[in-house]
């Protein structure tokens, strides 16, 4: 989508802190850090939310890249995965995008 900040980022058009990248999908730092570790996954193609993606292989493609994240970013010692999903899950950003936070103990329940 052409005046989307996510596709943008995700598909090289807006340069960023890239931590890893392939075909699918961007994993970068998030401009406004929730904790000392607090990265983005975003898929290169535009899914406005959890709600409209129907690719389960990008879902499971995704989640299975986060166990790649620990040793590369330090979460050994636990993290959290994040959707924020329309207006009632305060999602700002309208494309898909997964957080992982951590290197922080996180509290529970959210806000
Ligand atoms: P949401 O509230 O939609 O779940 O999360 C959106 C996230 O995107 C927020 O944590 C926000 O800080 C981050 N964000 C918004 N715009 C940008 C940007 O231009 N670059 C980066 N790296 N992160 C962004
Ligand atoms: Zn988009």
């Amino acid at each position: 989508m052409s005046d989307c900040i996510f596709c943008k980022i995700a598909n090289g058009e807006i340069p960023t802190n890239m931590v890893y990248e392939d075909e699918q999908m961007a994993i970068f730092h998030d401009v406004n850090p929730q904790a000392p570790v607090h990265v983005l996954m975003v898929p290169k193609k535009h899914i406005a939310s959890l709600t409209e993606a129907e690719d389960e292989g990008l879902l499971g493609h995704m989640l299975g890249k986060v166990k790649d994240l620990v040793p590369l970013l330090g979460l050994e010692n636990g993290y959290r995965v994040v959707i924020n999903c329309g207006e009632d899950g305060e999602q700002s950003v309208p494309h898909l995008h997964m957080h992982v936070l951590g290197r922080r103990k996180l509290t529970w329940p959210p806000g």
